[in-house]
């Protein structure tokens, strides 16, 4: 029976707890605002299924062969400029569409909390567009997929690394209708956190929750790929809030890996070898291979990990500009493709004062002179345009 006694060895992906053949195992959300396994001891039959299928005590083979690497940009601008980096999901998706699939990705609910969601149309596919930098939750996502495989309908499944294996795991076979793509990421932050961000920027009068219809983490409106906000719509397209990385303080508490989950401080799911199909990651890089390509609306890079992945790749062109490109030079160009995230100093002392109920935007995110100085440097370099010049002679 699964327990969890470190919490860096659970990852969330809830394999365990959709495997269980009695529904022993419940998600349940712990004291930092992450979902975890609870096993009922009374209700166990100690089949040893859950344990069998975490893809963290059991790790999964992973194919190992030649790999094949792509810079991409969605053909349709539209949908470029409404994902999080070039659009490789929107092409893949439009492809099991074609087919009469399912689609599975991460999506807002009607309270704004992030969880997996199941879609058949071009238009369903908006709401799992972007990234949301905060845990999904899973739901009985994975049983849902095997009933559509066993009935050999397409599906294609998006999400973390960590899903993606917690899935593969679960299912136990290879399916020819399941595409499997994971993204990459340096790391999750807590749904609790985020709940909290929420109510904090209602209560602040920042916002009004009641009047929020789409909320964009990356949003490349304003001022294109290289400098995101995220923003929050109303009625119409209003915007009702929208603030940078370096002023946002949810962003905030993600880029410094301080609302990150345990398990993300030590990812067993880094590397390039994975089990999934495709890996989609951004390409700021873009102009280092095809200056041509490099127009601010957004690209990625996507690497083809499977026999079944390089088949589809002529059928998903008609979508999707790719472009084969050097595998060192792809791989160099992200670190977290690779290596876990680093625990902020500050992780500690943020989680003590959140389980306490007290606001930790206002004590650990403050809009200081520093960020204030940021903020109007990125806006201004922004409209005159030179922001990404900007950008990469800092990067160096
Ligand atoms: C939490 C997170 C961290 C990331 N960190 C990095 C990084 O460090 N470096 C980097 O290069 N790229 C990172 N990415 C990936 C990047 O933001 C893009 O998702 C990727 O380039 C694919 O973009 P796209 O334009 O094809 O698709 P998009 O339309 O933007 O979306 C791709 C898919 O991502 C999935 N997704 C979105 N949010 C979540 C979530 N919370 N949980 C599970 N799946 C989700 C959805 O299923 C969605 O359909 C991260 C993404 C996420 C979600
Ligand atoms: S050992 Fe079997 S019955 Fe017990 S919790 Fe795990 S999967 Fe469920
Ligand atoms: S990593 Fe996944 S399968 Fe393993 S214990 Fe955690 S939720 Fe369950
Ligand atoms: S960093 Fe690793 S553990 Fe964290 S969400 Fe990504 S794949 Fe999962």
């Amino acid at each position: 029976m699964i327990r969890i006694t470190e919490k860096q060895n659970c990852c969330g992906c809830t394999a365990c707890a959709q495997s269980c053949p009695v529904n022993a195992i419940s998600m349940i959300t712990d004291e930092e605002g992450f979902y975890y396994p609870k096993a009922d001891e009374v209700k166990c039959i100690s089949c040893g299924k859950c344990d069998r299928v975490c893809p963290i005590v059991n790790p999964q083979e992973e194919p190992h062969g030649d790999r094949d690497v792509y810079i991409a940009q969605n053909r349709d601008k539209e949908i470029r400029l409404d994902s999080t980096s070039g659009g490789v999901f929107s092409a893949l998706a439009q492809f099991i569409i074609d087919k009469g699939g399912f689609v599975f990705g991460a999506e807002l609910d009607s309270e704004f909390c992030v969880q997996h969601g199941q879609g058949k149309t071009k238009e369903d596919l908006q709401r799992f567009r972007g990234s949301k930098y905060v845990q999904s939750r899973m739901g009985n996502t994975f049983q849902n997929i095997r009933k559509i495989l066993q009935n050999d309908q397409w599906v294609l499944f998006s999400g973390t690394p960590c899903q993606v294996a917690g899935l593969h795991a679960f299912l136990g076979k290879d399916y020819e209708k399941l595409i499997l793509m994971d993204i990459v990421c340096y790391s999750i932050s807590s749904p609790g956190v985020w709940k909290q961000f929420l109510e904090h920027l209602e209560k602040t009068g920042s916002v009004r929750m009641g009047d929020v219809e789409r909320i964009k983490f990356r949003d490349k409106t304003k001022f294109g790929y290289e400098y995101t906000l995220m923003t929050f719509y109303g009625k119409n397209n209003k915007v009702l809030y929208s603030s940078g990385p370096e002023s946002n303080q949810m962003l905030r508490s993600f880029v410094s890996n301080t609302a990150t989950r345990p398990s993300c401080y030590s990812c067993q799911f880094k590397g390039v070898e994975r089990v999934s199909d495709f890996t989609a990651w951004d390409c700021y890089n873009i102009y280092q291979y095809d200056k041509r390509m490099d127009d601010n609306q957004g690209s990625s890079h996507v690497m083809v990990h499977t026999e079944k992945g390089k088949q589809l790749i002529s059928e998903i062109e008609k979508y999707l500009a790719l472009q084969k490109v050097d595998m060192q030079k792809a791989v160099a160009s992200e670190p977290a493709l690779t290596d876990s995230a680093s625990p902020s100093e500050q992780r500690e002392d943020f989680f003590r004062k959140y389980r306490a109920g007290e606001d930790v935007f206002d004590t650990f995110f403050l809009d200081t002179g520093r960020v204030k100085i940021e903020r109007f440097l990125r806006h201004s370099l922004s409209k005159l345009g030179i922001y990404k010049y900007a950008k990469r002679i800092m990067k160096g």
